[in-house]
């Protein structure tokens, strides 16, 4: 038989070196083998069971699994340690929200009178929570542009301890250099967590560009269908044992429930799949846009007029389904076309099935996030649209923006 299959290791529960051999497809899907047999074969009844459970219930059986405690551990046990493979990480843990991973991150590591330098932007509800229950607790935000990583230097003090950053950021799709961060970082021992939300790892691998934590939001590409929120931190196992041993996930409600788990789960074993696809209608759509009369600026990773083209080629493998663009005819066109789309839906979520556009502007307003009073959030364009490009066919988006933009 196939080495992959029968190599032995200890019983601390490491899986198999044979599957990392594997791609990423068949490591999203499939579970890493474990050298005791029993506790992956155990494991893998469970979530049998639990996948049973939750077909068979219709709402309030779906309760009573919840209430399974065994089965809970084990969807969130396998889903930490399938993301922890795809990342290349030690260890990982996962969350109620996106938010809530960094949040704990941050509470963990951080305490009063400590620094966190964070690249401005960052997606707004981080900023607000920065803003609010973290300079409660006496963490010190420093915002500091890390397009230019070498910044650091000037603002590194013996208090700081994280440098947190998104790439591809929201909802710019700014693209920032991991590999020249962690290198001015690691020349002050600080650590660096990346929020690799926009790409997820069928895109883009932090660690392998040596970032010491990642961070995913799972209500993004990795469930990728719209209907659950997770996050997760993923790194070296002494730090996430660390998040583990805090208990703030039970003291904070911020623990997953196992539903949640186990619809994550079933979304991340298409998410190379889907990722492709929005790749590819995405980077479509943002030639096509730069064409148009009426469009003025469109931001797109992988267009050779992003400020960050190499960069991305080299961090990453595709350009995600997200974009952003502005219309000559500024913040009322925004609002206009939008209004006109007939197959592209309005909201605010992104990283759905379904392509999902939204006016920027308008959405940290109706979020009450007063965007002039803030340190951390950059004062966006009033013409600002984002869009979430989806799986339906790329020439379908394309003709539904064409009939909005003629509205003249
Ligand atoms: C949505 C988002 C978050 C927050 O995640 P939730 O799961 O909604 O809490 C964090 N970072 C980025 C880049 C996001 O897009």
């Amino acid at each position: 038989m196939n080495s992959k299959f029968t190599q032995d290791c200890d019983d601390s529960g490491e899986t198999d070196a044979g599957f990392d051999d594997f791609g990423f497809s068949t490591r999203a899907i499939h579970e890493p083998f474990h050298s005791s047999r029993n506790s992956g074969a155990h494991r893998r009844d469970e979530l049998v069971m639990a996948r049973n459970a939750t077909a068979f219930g219709k709402g309030g059986e779906v309760a009573a699994f919840n209430a399974a405690d065994n089965h809970a551990q084990s969807a969130t046990h396998i889903l930490e340690n399938k993301l922890a493979h795809l990342e290349g990480a030690e260890a990982g843990l996962v969350l109620a929200s996106g938010l809530a991973a960094f949040s704990t991150l941050a509470r963990t590591l951080l305490s009063e009178g400590d620094e966190m330098i964070v690249h401005k932007p960052v997606c707004t509800e981080t900023a607000a929570l920065m803003e609010t229950t973290l300079s409660q607790a006496g963490i010190r935000m420093v915002p500091v542009d890390l397009s230019v990583p070498c910044n650091i230097h000037r603002s590194v003090t013996h208090r700081t301890r994280l440098v947190y950053f998104e790439t591809p950021t929201n909802p710019l799709s700014d693209i920032l250099d991991i590999s020249a961060i962690a290198e001015c970082s690691r020349a002050h021992g600080v650590k660096i967590a990346v929020d690799s939300t926009f790409a997820s790892p069928a895109l883009q691998r932090p660690l392998e560009h040596g970032a010491d934590i990642v961070l995913q939001s799972l209500t993004k590409y990795i469930n990728g269908h719209g209907d659950t929120r997770g996050g997760a931190v993923l790194g070296e196992a002494a730090i996430v044992q660390k998040l583990r041993e805090t208990s703030l996930r039970y003291r904070h409600a911020t623990a997953i429930s196992a539903q949640a788990s186990f619809l994550i789960l079933r979304g991340l074993q298409t998410l190379a799949l889907r990722m492709d696809r929005h790749s590819s209608a995405a980077h479509a759509i943002a030639l096509a846009l730069e064409a148009h009369p009426a469009v003025a600026w469109v931001r797109y990773p992988l267009l050779e007029s992003h400020p960050n083209y190499a960069l991305a080629r080299r961090q990453m493998s595709g350009g995600s389904g997200m974009l952003a663009f502005g219309l000559r005819a500024g913040r009322d066109g925004a609002r206009a076309m939008i209004s006109r789309l007939r197959l592209i839906s309005s909201g605010v979520n992104l990283a759905e099935v379904g392509s999902l556009i939204c006016h920027s502007a308008s959405l940290t307003s109706t979020r009450h996030l007063s965007l002039e009073a803030s340190d951390l959030c950059d004062t966006l364009g009033e013409d600002v649209i984002r869009c979430s490009v989806g799986l339906e066919d790329a020439e379908d988006l394309i003709e539904d923006i064409w009939q909005a933009l003629d509205f003249e």
